[in-house]
């Protein structure tokens, strides 16, 4: 059993609100939402955190990015603008250990976060 739950969700034995999926990338909602959208793009390889990227996945990085462009497009953000946001480990307030980007839209955000 895979203790990881994006793991979990990725593989459809946790449930989600899965938006986007291939065998590189998966993107689901964030189940506690801090703006009208916001989604998680992931990974569908177990990888914990920006820490543990190779050079070898310079091209997985990228297809979060891009992932979260065709989303943004999609959904209808892409005008107003969004956030994207990789947190890494504690003091980048990274909570579940497996990589993940924001991509967060809806509302007009700040910046610094504090
Ligand atoms: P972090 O702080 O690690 O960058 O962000 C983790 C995010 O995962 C949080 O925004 C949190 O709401 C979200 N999250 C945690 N557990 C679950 C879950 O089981 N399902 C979904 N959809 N999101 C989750
Ligand atoms: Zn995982």
């Amino acid at each position: 059993m895979n203790a990881c739950i994006f793991c979990s969700i990725i593989a459809k034995q946790a449930p989600a609100d899965i938006i986007y999926q291939d065998e590189q990338v998966t993107a689901f909602r964030d189940i506690h939402p801090v703006a009208p959208l916001h989604i998680l793009i992931v990974p569908s390889r177990h990888i914990a955190t920006t820490n543990d990227l190779q050079d070898e996945d310079q091209e997985l990085i990228g297809r979060l990015v891009i992932t979260a462009r065709k989303l943004a497009a999609q959904l209808g953000v892409a005008n107003n603008g969004y956030r994207l946001i990789l947190n890494t480990g504690h003091d980048g307030g990274q909570a579940v250990y497996h990589l993940h980007l924001h991509l967060i839209a809806g509302r007009r955000m700040r910046y610094p976060m504090g």
